[in-house]
């Protein structure tokens, strides 16, 4: 059935009600201590449909910290900048099956990251952008803006400076990666481009417009001009399906059933290509690192919705 149809401000709102009693029962991140001060009661939703219609309920307008969800910002940049062989040669595509900063596979595949939305492979990407850029930095926060069509979109600088004072696992990663010869740049340089990537705040409304480019063939919203070509985000958003959810995207997949990304600052983006783009937030986290009551609304609105990929 048509999606209009059922979707409304109304129906988010029901599906907060009913993930808010897991409030509680995830974990804020604290691996800095600047996210874990975030408060774990907020929960927000916000749905574009690709003809621009939006739809939210919570605290949707509320700016978060966006964390690994960059990652997707990164690697879009980086495929408008480089031939996909470019890339795929210093990054695989494939599922890791371990948490987001694990450092054991890079060993054994010579450097090799196993897909662009764990660190080690966003690491690749930031060393990809800062070869072929002067302000990798500024590039990334002004296709946040662009996108989100929100010219305020900054990145949170105590959140970058308390993640490059607690940087020695991904400096690890950064590290073992140029051992191999997969790090061009200089790796202080690199890890604070990905810190400020990380640390970039949006809304839900901001990430659900942001991102209604992979659920439309490659155009944002209201730009006429592709972003990327269509056959190019068809294989984002399977590479989303397969790897944004980390060693939980089998679950995510099973329950959801739509590509996505999450981010330890507790936000999800997914998406339904051709139809909708949908950002959920909450900070309590799951043990894989991903929002706990967050996933759950997602799971509810496929269902409601009557959606899925698969
Ligand atoms: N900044 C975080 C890190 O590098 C991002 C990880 C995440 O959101 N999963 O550890």
């Amino acid at each position: 059935w048509l999606i209009d149809m059922v979707l409304s401000s109304d129906l988010l709102t029901g599906i907060l009600d009913e993930v808010r009693p897991l409030l509680g029962q995830g974990k804020v991140a604290n691996y800095i201590p600047a996210l874990a001060h975030v408060p774990a009661d907020r929960l927000g939703i916000a749905v574009y449909t690709v003809a621009g219609e939006l739809f939210s309920a919570g605290d949707a307008t509320e700016p978060f910290s966006i964390q690994s969800i960059s990652k997707v910002l990164s690697l879009t940049l980086a495929l408008t900048l480089y031939q996909e062989e470019e890339i795929w040669r210093r990054v695989g595509k494939e599922p890791s099956g371990q948490p987001f900063n694990s450092l054991v596979q890079l060993e054994f595949e010579q450097g090799i990251p196993r897909n662009p939305f764990i660190n080690a492979g966003a690491l690749v990407v930031s060393d990809l952008l800062e070869t072929r850029l002067t302000a990798p930095r500024q590039r990334t926060l002004e296709l946040a803006r662009r996108l989100a069509g929100n010219p305020s979109i900054m990145a949170d600088q105590v959140v970058a400076r308390s993640e490059y004072q607690y940087s020695a696992r991904n400096a690890a990663i950064a590290y073992l990666m140029k051992s191999y010869g997969n790090i061009e740049n200089d790796v202080d340089k690199l890890l604070q481009s990905y810190f400020n990537a990380c640390a970039i705040r949006m809304s839900c409304v901001d990430l659900a417009r942001a991102f209604i480019y992979l659920a439309n063939r490659g155009v944002p919203l209201g730009d006429p001009s592709p972003l990327l070509p269509a056959r190019t985000t068809k294989q984002v958003n399977a590479l989303l399906a397969t790897c944004g959810l980390y060693d939980e995207a089998g679950d995510f997949a099973y329950r959801v059933g739509m590509p996505g990304k999450s981010g330890v600052g507790g936000g999800i983006v997914a998406l339904i290509p051709g139809e909708l783009c949908v950002c959920v937030w909450s900070p309590e986290l799951n043990p894989a690192g991903n929002s706990l009551a967050g996933t759950a609304a997602l799971e509810l609105l496929a269902d409601r919705l009557g959606r899925s990929i698969f």
